[in-house]
Formats: C-alpha cells, sequence, structure tokens
C-alpha cells in the first residue's frame, strides 16, 4: 500500500472496507483498479527476463487486480499473504495440498463442509493421507487424537448446517506443541465476525462466493496465510495454476466494500428470525450461535463479533417417516424463499439439509433440519413466507 495509509491501520471497520486494498493513485486517481486481463507481460529487455525483476511476470502470478484483492483480504486477515482460487472447494483443496503428502495423517472436524469431506475421502485417501474425522466440541481433547504424523488439523466454526462451535484457541495451542498446521473454513463469520490467525490458526479459508460476492453471481475462494506458512502456500499455488479471473476478482473486491453493511442486516434479520422460530409450534429446536439457549452460545460470545444470515432449525416430526415429507411440504410452500445451495447473497434460500455422511457428531433425530439463509428481504415478509412452509408442514 502507499503513501500516506497508515491512518487506515486504526480506522473503524467501514472505513477500512472503503479504502482497503488498493489506492487510487496507483492508477491515474480512478477509484477503483483496472480489470487486467493478462497472460503474458512485456519486459524491456533480456536482462529483466532472465531475472524476473520487474513487479509482474506472467497472468498467473498476479495482476493489478488481483493483488488489489488480496491485499485487502491480507489487511482484513491479518495474514502474510493470500492466494486466490476459483471457487470456496479449491480453497480447501490448494492448501490441504500444499501441506499434506502420503503417510500424513490429518484431523478433520465432522461438521465440515460437506464436499472437503468428499475431497478427503476420496482424492487425498487416493494419494496416501490417512483422513481421521473429530467431534467439534473436543477442544484441548484433539490431543489424544494426535500422531507423530499429524500434520494438518481442519476447523470450521461454526461448523456447516448444525452450527457446532469450536474451541479454535484450545485446538490452536495444542496443534502447535506438534510439527502441525491448522486450518479453518471461515466462511461463515467472514474475517469481519472472527479472525483466525489471532486465534492461532496458520491458514484461513474463506469461500468469498459467499458474503464477499453477496450476490449469487460469483465463484471464488481465498486462502490466507500466517507468515509460517505463506511460502508453502505461496510456491504450491504457483505450481499448481489454479488462479483467480480477473474479471471475478474486481467484483469481490467491489463486494468487500459493502460487506460489513450487508452483513450487519443479515446478521439482525437472522436473528430476529431465529427467535421468532424458537419456541414456535411445529419447531423443535433452532440451531443458531447467537441464541443463548444453543450450546454453544457462550463460546461465540466470548469469540465472535457478530453472527451472519445462515442458521438452521428443526422442523418437529413426531414419527421419523414423517420428516422428509413434513421438509418437502414446508419448502414446496414457500414463494419468497428459494430453494437453493450456496449462500451469502442477497436473497433469502432454504435447504433440506442431509447429514448421512456424519461419522461421529451425528444430526437431530427429532425432524428434518432446515437450513435458512436470511437475505435482504425485509424481514416482515420473510414471516408470511415462513408461515405458509408450517401450515403445508403442519397440515400433515
Ligand atoms: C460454500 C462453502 C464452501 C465452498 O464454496 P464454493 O465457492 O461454493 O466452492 C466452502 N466452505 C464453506 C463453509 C461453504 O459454505
Amino acid at each position: 500500500m502507499s503513501k500516506n495509509k497508515e491512518w487506515l491501520e486504526t480506522a473503524g471497520t467501514n472505513t477500512k472496507l472503503c479504502h482497503t486494498g488498493y489506492d487510487p493513485n496507483e492508477y491515474h486517481g480512478f477509484v477503483n483498479p483496472p480489470v487486467v486481463h493478462a497472460s503474458t507481460v512485456l519486459f524491456p529487455n533480456a536482462r529483466a527476463m532472465e531475472t524476473r525483476t520487474q513487479r509482474y511476470t506472467y497472468g498467473t502470478h498476479g495482476t493489478p487486480t488481483t493483488d488489489a484483492l488480496c491485499a485487502a483480504i491480507d489487511e482484513l486477515e491479518g495474514s502474510a499473504g493470500t492466494v486466490l482460487v476459483p471457487s470456496g472447494l479449491a480453497a480447501i483443496s490448494v492448501p490441504f495440498l500444499t501441506f499434506l503428502s502420503a503417510g500424513d495423517h490429518a484431523l478433520i472436524v465432522d461438521s465440515v463442509y460437506s464436499p472437503c469431506r468428499h475431497f478427503c475421502d476420496t482424492m487425498l485417501t487416493r494419494l496416501g493421507v490417512e483422513i481421521e474425522y473429530y467431534d467439534p466440541e473436543i477442544g484441548a481433547d484433539i490431543a489424544r487424537l494426535m500422531r507423530p504424523n499429524t500434520r494438518l488439523v481442519h476447523t470450521e466454526a461454526p461448523g456447516s448446517n448444525t452450527f457446532e462451535m469450536q474451541d479454535i484457541r484450545a485446538i490452536a495451542d495444542v496443534v502447535h506443541r506438534f510439527d502441525c498446521v491448522v486450518t479453518m473454513d471461515n466462511t461463515w463469520a467472514t474475517p469481519l465476525y472472527f479472525k483466525p490467525l489471532d486465534f492461532g490458526v496458520d491458514v484461513s479459508i474463506h469461500a468469498a462466493t459467499k458474503y464477499p460476492s453477496g450476490h449469487s453471481d460469483i465463484l471464488m475462494g481465498t486462502v490466507s496465510a500466517n507468515a509460517k506458512c505463506w511460502p508453502k502456500l505461496h510456491e504450491a499455488h504457483s505450481t499448481m495454476g489454479i488462479c483467480g479471473a480477473p474479471d471475478d476478482s474486481y467484483q469481490i473486491l467491489r463486494g468487500l466494500r459493502t460487506m460489513n453493511l450487508r452483513l450487519d442486516h443479515h446478521f439482525r434479520s437472522a436473528l430476529k428470525v431465529a427467535e421468532w422460530l424458537e419456541g414456535r409450534p411445529g419447531v423443535s429446536r433452532v440451531l443458531h450461535p447467537a441464541l443463548p439457549s444453543f450450546p454453544g452460545h457462550e463460546m461465540w460470545k466470548r469469540d465472535f463479533k457478530g453472527a451472519s444470515g445462515v442458521f438452521s432449525f428443526v422442523l418437529s416430526a413426531d414419527t421419523p417417516e414423517k420428516i422428509k415429507p413434513k421438509a418437502h411440504a414446508f419448502l414446496d410452500a414457500l414463494q419468497l424463499f428459494g430453494l437453493g445451495w450456496s449462500w451469502g447473497g442477497y436473497e433469502s434460500l432454504a435447504v433440506f439439509v442431509n447429514l448421512s455422511d456424519r461419522k461421529i457428531r451425528k444430526g437431530p433425530q427429532d425432524g428434518a433440519v432446515i437450513r435458512l439463509q436470511i437475505g435482504l428481504e425485509d424481514v416482515e415478509d420473510i414471516f408470511v413466507d415462513l408461515e405458509r412452509g408450517f401450515a403445508a408442514a403442519a397440515s400433515l
């Protein structure tokens, strides 16, 4: 970052988001960075070409557009370096391939984002990495699972779909007594509500597809590392040639400018909906870390600055046979909510969650787990729509 940006270091979150990553003085004063489409970068002479002594050398190694986004993410994460990848899933697979080799053992939280489990159980297993899943609430007890060849411990808090909290600092403290890297998928909280590296995590993973994008139209992932892990991550990233596209990088940086405002709205609306659902007939539980009734609530309050717009509730069913029909009736009656994967966009979404791949932390048995992403619509309209779902489910 160029001149006179010291004031930014002590600025508030919105101020930071408005001014981070790119200095308009670097490109003729235009407020936003140029979108640079590039493979080839020209050198002034053979000597410069031989020694690669210029800032940009080839499209896969970064452009002013990708640099602006990486600088903004580094600022938010407090990281030594960030790489961009084409999806949130690649933001998991790239660091795993960076830090794991044949013969290694990796510990993966059982409430992990499902496609991460698939990657571990198929490709990593085929490459000779031994995968073991652990209870999200294990805390410092992770010590008893550590082996001499454990090289990576993957965390995600709150967990996908069921929102179990993890004591990240306790886990990182134990794991760092071994020669082992701690990764965290921080997609739910974003670095605005939780900063993994401040809690001892080495590598912070983010599906920028979600809140940074904010409009359900971009796929991108970011991986940010501390000084210890950055050289290896950087090297592996350029070895694999998995880079972020210029237009997508531009859009993600643009999304970051308003992310705190959007998140604040998601946070407040989702909490209102969660409170409204709690104790409502037809709901047996609400899984939202910001609710005092939620088992991980105290940990969330201690470590997180906010909650995003995604949580689940259990739609009660008196018999197991009724779980699926009630879930389908509920979803089919919704008109405002879309039925679709992913989240982080401006629109509300609902999903009937499948937890059949869990090994240790099984899903609730007392009904259907319905995950909601509460969008930026007016919350009164969201209530009306959810009433349609409950009426349909109750009629069965
Ligand atoms: C969506 C998601 C991802 C993957 O992001 P994509 O860009 O859809 O591949 C990774 N982790 C978590 C927790 C997610 O919710």
